[in-house]
């Protein structure tokens, strides 16, 4: 009886040394997210019935600010016009890293069946719109609340600061507005304190729910627009050696833009593409007209390639132009950089995410020619971009609606993936540097 109480005893010592050793802040981290999944859900949905266009997210801002404030957070409000900055203060000292998520919906009428669809109406650029969080930023939102509440709750434990960026109009400011990422670091965002890397993620139905995938250095394009106006001399369509016709010279320069990308730069080292979307000249059969406008698009995911796309651009036009006794006036207007993920932090953050998903569930990708204002943030310090796959399983690419589309869904089963793949690359950062 008495070996019996002893070994009963010692038992119950070894069993105290069990649940007494302390969990690990990893550990921590995957609880803490398991337990705010529900919330992170309910959260989404809340945002997505009620979507706001860029630059007007004063209700999703509103639901920020509360939240990171009952979380303890230090807030700032109206940043670049309705964003939010959180700072938490991590019980240790360390670096700074920043997580940023974008707060924005489309002008796109909602098709999806969900008791949680939009039914926001609105007036954009004087059209009777729908507001539909196509893009899948409500997400972004919840995430990264969901974040901010995991890594409050092991602040003690954290080697560093972390800072929450909610931004606005991600797609494009109002006309004649500032707005996005680049009003964010022009208004400070990633000073005071000085943020040393930032992170940060997109939903797509392009991989399903589980998956992670990203590419270092380029992984989506520079977007920006030209305009070239062709000047020609007007005369009698029977008589054109009476002046100089802009149509033609106009069409030989949409030929000629097309061998920059094809003929002219290596297209080993990364795509590019010169798209001209609009031709306007001329109007009637037997006139040639005095001028000729055409607009377009240039992508790129190559810094130097993106400037000697402008270069060229700029010559074909002139020269061509000049070949034909007309002349040609370019214009390029730059949009959004590349957005570029740092190499080294790319290298470093990889087995962060191949931990959290499971090795299987990460995957290097191609580029993609769409664009990002994260790339903002990344001009100034080194960042790290990736995709969260929220395509249902039973799905095929094919089958799911894109991003954009009033079709667009987000399977929420793979939101809390989102959670604890960005809070594990904030901490590991922390914990490396
Ligand atoms: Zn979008
Ligand atoms: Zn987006």
């Amino acid at each position: 009886m008495i070996r019996v109480a002893v070994l009963a005893a010692a038992l119950e010592v070894i069993a105290m040394s069990v649940t007494a050793a302390p969990p690990t802040l990893d550990q921590r981290i995957d609880d803490a997210a398991k337990k705010v999944e529900s919330s992170v859900i309910a959260c989404r949905r809340d945002i997505h019935e009620h979507p706001e266009l860029g630059n007007r997210e004063v209700r999703t801002a509103k639901i920020v600010a509360d939240k990171l404030r009952a979380l303890g957070i230090e807030v700032k409000e109206n940043v670049a016009h309705t964003g939010v900055i959180g700072l938490l203060k991590g019980g240790k000292p360390g670096k700074v890293v920043a997580l940023r998520a974008d707060m924005d919906a489309l002008p796109v009428k909602e098709q999806v069946d969900l008791p949680f669809a939009s039914k926001v109406r609105t007036t954009y650029n004087d059209q009777e719109v729908g507001v539909m969080h196509a893009c899948g930023h409500d997400a972004h939102v919840a995430i990264l609340l969901g974040v901010a509440e995991v890594l409050a709750g092991v602040r003690d434990q954290l080697p560093g600061t972390v800072k929450f960026l909610f931004q606005p109009a991600e797609e494009g400011a109002p006309q004649g507005e500032e707005g996005g990422a680049e009003l964010m670091v022009k208004e400070g965002a990633l000073e005071n304190p000085k943020v040393d890397a930032v992170f940060g993620l997109h939903v797509t139905s392009r991989f399903p729910v589980g998956e992670i995938a990203y590419r270092p250095e380029g992984m989506m394009a520079a977007v920006d627009s030209f305009k070239i106006v062709v000047h020609g001399k007007q005369t009698h369509g029977a008589y054109p050696w009476l002046g100089v016709d802009p149509i033609v010279v106009a069409s030989q320069i949409v030929i000629g833009l097309q061998t920059i990308p094809s003929r002219q730069l290596d297209s080993t080292l990364a795509p590019s593409i010169v798209t001209v979307g609009a031709i306007h000249g001329g109007v009637r059969n037997n006139i040639i007209p005095d001028s000729v406008e055409m607009i377009g698009t240039i992508r790129s995911l190559d810094a130097k390639m993106r400037d000697e796309l402008h270069a060229r651009i700029k010559r074909t036009a002139e020269d061509i132009a000049r070949s034909g006794g007309a002349t040609a006036d370019v214009t390029i207007e730059t949009g959004y950089p590349i957005t570029y993920n740092d190499p080294a932090l790319t290298a470093a953050s990889a087995p962060t995410l191949q931990r959290i998903a499971g090795k299987e569930n990460v995957r290097v990708v191609n580029a993609v020619l769409g664009a990002e204002d994260f790339s903002f943030y990344q001009q100034k310090v080194p960042g790290l971009f990736y995709w969260l796959g929220t395509r249902p399983k039973d799905q095929t690419p094919e089958q799911a609606a894109s991003n954009h589309s009033p079709l667009f869904y987000v399977d929420e089963s793979g939101l809390l993936l989102g959670v604890k793949s960005l809070a594990h690359v904030a901490v590991d950062y922390l914990g490396k540097h």
